[in-house]
């Protein structure tokens, strides 16, 4: 078989079969077979997740087949998009009914089963990641069982499934709930890092979506601030980006300019500091607006590795203190930003944020660097602060390390045992996370 490739393109593996079902009683019939031959099985979605969650030496399904919109219940506003839905192709699912996701990450090309299974979220701490937005999924378990849950039926197994790492069964079907479509108005500028910090309490809760990125070496941070408007209600003068803005900002300098900048500094790494300087002053400083989707989600041309960190809300002051002066004592040329972000607590066994309002601090590395040291050395900071890993983004924890992290962990392997008793969905990265 082919090489399978992550989207950085350091994740690989040679999956022994490719299959492509497009229905669920293929999907069931490949779990029996699977359980009946000691096989293993791996849901892929879009490749997004820069750990090896996603690997498989063993059958990759494919579920490009069982997609798209199965139905929508315009009055509880509950929309139900088969397993291998893309994020991207939701907005115009929706559109006819006027409806919208309520919050979305960063990017929109992941699959809705793969986006939910790490616990992939956005911004804003009146709202929690994309998995809270499930009233309900239907997964084919390791024993090729075609099980419904919800908060009603089964719900001892929704309460950990809507973030299972691909652990608990193969989903093919989500039930989303959703808000009515609305527009976002886009407030983006440089600001001194002290007085962001200092304001940082007000703004997490006054806004509806705030986040920011430091440039290390610098003492800048670019806020980004989006304000949730009714259709046709942004202010007057404030629209969309121009197609040409649009490609200068987003294309040619976040990612471009980066791109070009981390090359170069990749050989100069003494440059770097004047670099970010640079970078800081040729971003940020703009004020748009658009439908929720356009806003919310951005094309990323460059490639990088990235570590996630959720920290208690409270501790991102001293989480990102700390980061910089790492950086100074190990003399590290940083090109990347950090990104950081919150979302509220939630009571799903396995997301970063269960059982706590939490802060997102993301570290970056253009792929063609080296980011081990780096990375390794802001993990030590993160969990001295609590701090939980994105599971799909890179982190050096094993099964001894989760202890403690997870009052539901228990349960959650309960589940597992029950659902997936042959390991059917088991892989690498599962065998050293979960115990
Ligand atoms: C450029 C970039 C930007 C990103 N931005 C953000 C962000 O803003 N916020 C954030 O939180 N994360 C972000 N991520 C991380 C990304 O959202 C997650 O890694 C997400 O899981 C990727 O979705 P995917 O469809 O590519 O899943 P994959 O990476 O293909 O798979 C992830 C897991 O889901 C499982 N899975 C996939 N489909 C199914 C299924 N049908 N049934 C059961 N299990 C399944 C896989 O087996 C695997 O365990 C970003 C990643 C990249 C590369």
């Amino acid at each position: 078989m082919s090489e399978w490739r992550n989207w950085a393109g350091d994740q690989r593996c040679r999956p022994a079969a490719v299959s492509r079902p497009s229905t669920v009683a293929e999907v069931s019939a490949l779990a029996a077979a699977a359980a009946a031959s000691g096989g293993t099985l791996k849901a892929v979605g879009a490749g997004h997740s820069f750990t090896d969650i996603a690997l498989t030496n063993g059958t990759q399904l494919k579920l490009d087949g069982i997609s798209g919109l199965l139905s929508v219940d315009r009055e509880a506003k509950l929309a139900t998009l088969a397993g291998g839905t893309r994020l991207h192709e939701v907005p115009a699912l929706l559109a006819p009914y006027g409806l919208a996701m309520e919050n979305l990450g960063d990017i929109d090309r992941q699959s809705i089963s793969g986006a939910i299974s790490t616990g992939t979220h956005g911004t804003g701490l009146k709202f929690g990641g994309i998995a809270t937005q499930v009233r309900a999924l239907t997964l084919v378990t390791g024993t090729g069982e075609v099980l419904h849950c919800s908060a009603v039926e089964n719900a001892d197994v929704f309460a950990v499934a809507r973030v299972g790492l691909g652990a608990l069964g193969i989903i093919t079907s989500v039930t989303l709930q959703c808000v009515d479509a609305f527009m976002l108005h886009a407030v983006e500028q440089p600001e001194p890092l002290v007085s962001v910090l200092e304001s940082l309490p007000g703004r997490w809760g006054a806004g509806d979506h705030f986040e920011f990125y430091w440039f290390p070496h610098t003492q800048t941070a670019l806020t980004k601030a989006n304000t949730r408007l009714a259709p046709g209600s942004l202010p007057p003068g404030v629209g969309p980006l121009s197609t040409a803005r649009h490609v200068v900002d987003d294309v040619l300098v976040s990612n471009k300019l980066f791109s070009t900048l981390c090359t170069v500094s990749g050989k100069v790494p003494a440059a770097i500091p004047a670099i970010n300087r640079t970078a800081v002053k040729l971003t940020g400083n703009r004020e748009f607006g658009d439908a929720s989707h356009k806003v919310f989600a951005t094309e990323r041309t460059t490639r990088f590795r990235e570590m996630e960190y959720a920290v208690p809300l409270e501790e991102v002051p001293a989480v990102l203190g700390g980061l910089e002066a790492m950086i100074e004592r190990r003399g590290l040329q940083i090109s990347f930003p950090v990104e950081v972000r919150c979302a509220a607590a939630d009571n799903i066994a396995l997301s970063t944020a269960s059982g706590r309002e939490s802060g997102y601090i993301a570290v970056h590395q253009h792929i063609k660097s080296n980011p081990f040291e780096y990375f390794r050395a802001a993990e030590e900071i993160f969990r001295a602060h609590g701090g939980r890993p994105h599971w799909g983004k890179w982190h050096f924890l094993q099964s001894k390390d989760f202890e403690g992290l997870y009052p539901d962990l228990e349960k959650f392997c309960k589940v597992r045992d029950v659902l997936d008793p042959k390991r059917v969905f088991s892989n690498a990265y599962l065998d050293r996370v979960l115990p």
